[in-house]
């Protein structure tokens, strides 16, 4: 059996990229999944995989949606152990003095006021259903490390790293664990939309010399969100090829 047998899974920004690679796998491994996207493209998704996914589409921004997806897993497999909160948009490229205020609202909104509303409404349904529960959130090494033209995507991601500790110190004496990936550069819709040069500098940055895939994301997640992971919680793990040892 696998290694998420018996476990439901809620997963956001499943359409694509790493939610998607996290989808196949957490699927692969026997789990049951919500796979949640604000574009469609979550049904095509849970097509591909068949009966243990299931297709959401939700805005993790508005906690009416956050409140249905999470409901959906109740709903469709009876019991939510795991939250991956894995939605999140880069935003434009614009140094801070000219960065647009709707631009960075619509970035923190995403990234992480919506890390907090799934948390914030998963919490109390893992508890209930299962007893406890495995978060996991996708950071950046934008915490970590200054990326030019970026401030609304790197604060965003600070936020979300130190919210991660915070909820994990809360909680550890409930069981729920709460842990971050820091992902550097893999190759998703999110790199590919960069402008080239930009792209090139972070893969030139990278030790290892390549840029990382999905895979390498997914398989973190997968560890952090099964019962190997038990004694582990407020961590933030760095996926990047050795970038964040510059
Ligand atoms: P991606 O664009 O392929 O996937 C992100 C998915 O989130 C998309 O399918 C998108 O439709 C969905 N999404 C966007 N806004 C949403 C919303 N409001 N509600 C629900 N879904 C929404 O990019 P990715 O690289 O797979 O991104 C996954 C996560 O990894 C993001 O949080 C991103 O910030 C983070 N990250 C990516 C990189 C990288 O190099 N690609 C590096 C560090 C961190």
């Amino acid at each position: 059996s696998g290694r998420l047998q018996g476990k439901v899974a809620v997963i956001t920004g499943a359409g694509s990229g790493m939610g998607l690679a996290m989808a196949k796998r957490f699927c692969a491994e026997g789990a049951k999944v919500v796979a949640v996207d604000i574009t469609g493209a979550q049904d095509d998704v849970a097509a591909a995989i068949g009966t243990s996914c299931v297709g959401i589409k939700a805005d993790v921004s508005r906690s009416v949606d956050v409140i249905m997806m999470l409901s959906a897993a109740i709903d469709h497999f009876g019991r939510l152990d795991i939250l991956c909160n894995n939605a999140g948009i880069q935003g434009p490229l614009a140094l801070t003095a000219d960065y647009e205020e709707d631009d960075w609202d619509r970035v923190m909104a995403v990234n992480l006021k919506g890390v907090f509303l799934g948390m914030k409404h998963a919490i109390p349904l893992m508890l209930k259903t299962a007893g406890k529960g495995a978060i996991v959130n996708t950071s950046s090494m934008a915490a970590l490390v200054a990326f030019p033209q970026l401030p609304a995507y790197s604060a965003s991601k600070g936020g979300v790293s130190v919210l991660t500790r915070q909820t994990a110190a809360e909680y550890a004496s409930q069981n729920i664990r709460v842990n971050g990936i820091l992902p550097g550069a893999i190759d998703t819709g999110m790199t590919r939309g960069m402008p080239a040069d930009y792209l090139k500098a972070a893969i030139d940055a990278t030790l290892m010399g390549r840029i990382g895939t999905p895979d390498e994301i997914a398989n973190l997640a997968l560890f952090l969100a099964s019962d190997e992971a038990s004694f582990i919680t407020g961590t933030l793990t760095a996926v990047d090829g050795g970038y964040t040892l510059l």
